[in-house]
């Protein structure tokens, strides 16, 4: 083991030492109603892997609240073409947990938005370049960066009623969308709804729309 991952584990069971200690002990009756408890989160929050986005805190969620699955570019590939593992979490969350809402979160400064800019093939990450074909099309007619990055939320919201699960939520009036672009820097969350057709501050005065 190198010194470098050493020093990461080390961080990391520094982080546990403080949760066991400080955090653990304030909200232990929370956390001993969680395992006691079925979990019934209300909502499934899809949004990308960076690790500055922490959607707990930015939604002021407790454990049980949401369902979180998070990857590069907060991309939710068409039913049944290359997202097994995210169609997993959609199907799930809907079906057996019965959440009522499901939410695209992209973000400012995403690196995966960032290469679908630069034409979707960063180099050496061959990997990537498979997922990022999932977005391709949000970088149609070269939007500059934050249009590009509400572009995919949108898309990914096309594909996510792919979804046979979201299908039939939406049909049964069980279900509703969202998509937002949460900016890292100023704490503004933008939500798009199709009652809206367009990205709003969740804040009056804050995020104007931009693009
Ligand atoms: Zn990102």
């Amino acid at each position: 083991m190198s010194n470098t991952e050493q020093n990461s584990l080390d961080r990391l069971k520094d982080g546990i030492r403080r949760f066991q200690t400080e955090v653990y002990p304030q909200h232990s009756s929370e956390y001993e109603y969680a395992a006691t408890h079925p979990q019934t989160p209300h909502s499934l929050v899809i949004t990308c892997s960076d690790s500055r986005i922490d959607i707990e805190t930015v939604t002021g969620s407790k454990p049980g609240e949401i369902f979180v699955a998070r990857n590069v570019g907060n991309i939710v590939p068409e039913y049944g073409t290359s997202g097994d593992g995210i169609a997993a979490v959609v199907e799930y969350a809907i079906t057996a947990l019965k959440v009522k809402h499901v939410v695209v979160c992209g973000h400012s400064d995403c690196g995966a938005m960032k290469a679908l800019k630069a034409g979707g093939k960063p180099d050496g990450l061959p990997a990537v370049t498979n997922w990022l074909a999932n977005g391709a099309s949000a970088g149609d007619s070269n939007p500059e960066l934050p249009a590009l990055t509400e572009k995919n939320v949108l898309l990914q919201l096309e594909h996510l009623q792919t979804h046979p699960a979201v299908k039939k939520g939406l049909a049964e009036g069980t279900l509703e969308l969202s998509g937002w672009v949460y900016d890292i820097a100023t704490g503004d969350v933008r939500v798009h709804t199709s009652q809206s057709g367009k990205f709003e501050a969740t804040l009056q005065g804050k995020g104007a729309t931009a693009a």
